[in-house]
């Protein structure tokens, strides 16, 4: 998937991107999450974290990977042009979330700063991505006192404040957030729980069933 025109993902990037993005999930970064989110094979990821420690963008403690900063400059670049392209084609070209989640991988690799800046320009300094995530080099506040979906107590409303990066890589889950109205800014109310962890919620008058592994992922404050 994320492999399908070579040219626009040059590897380091693409893994830079990645392992940033899993910390900030609070995912612990070891090669078989690499994998997972790649969709590469083991000893792809193997060669390229041997590559990425030569040239220092990455430390190896235990089996955990972690950016040096080096590679953490190099991440927070690819991951503020995703979501700077990400706000472009929701915003201005009127893409649904997951075109632009799609696309927005292909012009991480060829924003220029110049490119970078006019975005930032056009798009009035935004501090989250269309999802609700941050933007790095922004103004972002982290909003006070959010917990997960699966949190909230029936009966409860709440203000959604943030997908996860994990959430636009499982297939279909961001067109389903975004037809549900589930999207950075809206607001619902929990109108149950079932013991398989779904959560249903009520946003604007429709009932949406959300699964265990969204809601527990979900951002929401209280409203
Ligand atoms: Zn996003």
């Amino acid at each position: 998937m994320a492999y399908e025109s070579k040219e626009f993902h040059p590897a380091f990037e693409e893994y830079c991107e990645t392992i940033f993005e899993l910390a900030e999930d609070g995912i612990d970064v070891i090669q078989a999450r690499i994998v997972e989110r790649l969709e590469v094979s083991r000893p792809a990821v193997s060669e390229m974290i041997r590559k990425m420690d030569g040239a220092g963008l990455i430390k190896m403690n235990g089996n955990k990977i972690l950016l040096t900063s080096k590679g953490k400059s190099l991440a927070k670049q690819v991951v503020r042009r995703h979501r700077l392209a990400e706000r472009f084609l929701t915003d201005i070209l009127g893409l649904s979330w997951a075109e632009a989640h799609h696309e927005a991988g292909k012009w991480e690799h060829v924003v220029s700063p110049r490119v970078e800046a006019a975005f930032i320009r056009m798009l009035e300094a935004p501090t989250t991505c269309p999802h609700g995530n941050p933007i790095p080099g922004s103004e972002y506040q982290a909003p006070k006192g959010t917990s997960s979906l699966c949190e909230v107590v029936v009966g409860d409303s709440f203000t959604v404040e943030r997908i996860p990066e994990e959430l636009e890589f499982q297939p279909g889950l961001l067109e389903f957030l975004e037809e549900s109205n589930l999207i950075p800014g809206a607001n619902g109310k929990v109108t149950a729980v079932s013991p398989d962890g779904t959560t249903t919620v009520d946003m604007k008058g429709e009932a949406i069933g959300v699964g265990a592994f969204a809601s527990q992922r979900i951002l929401v404050s209280a409203s």
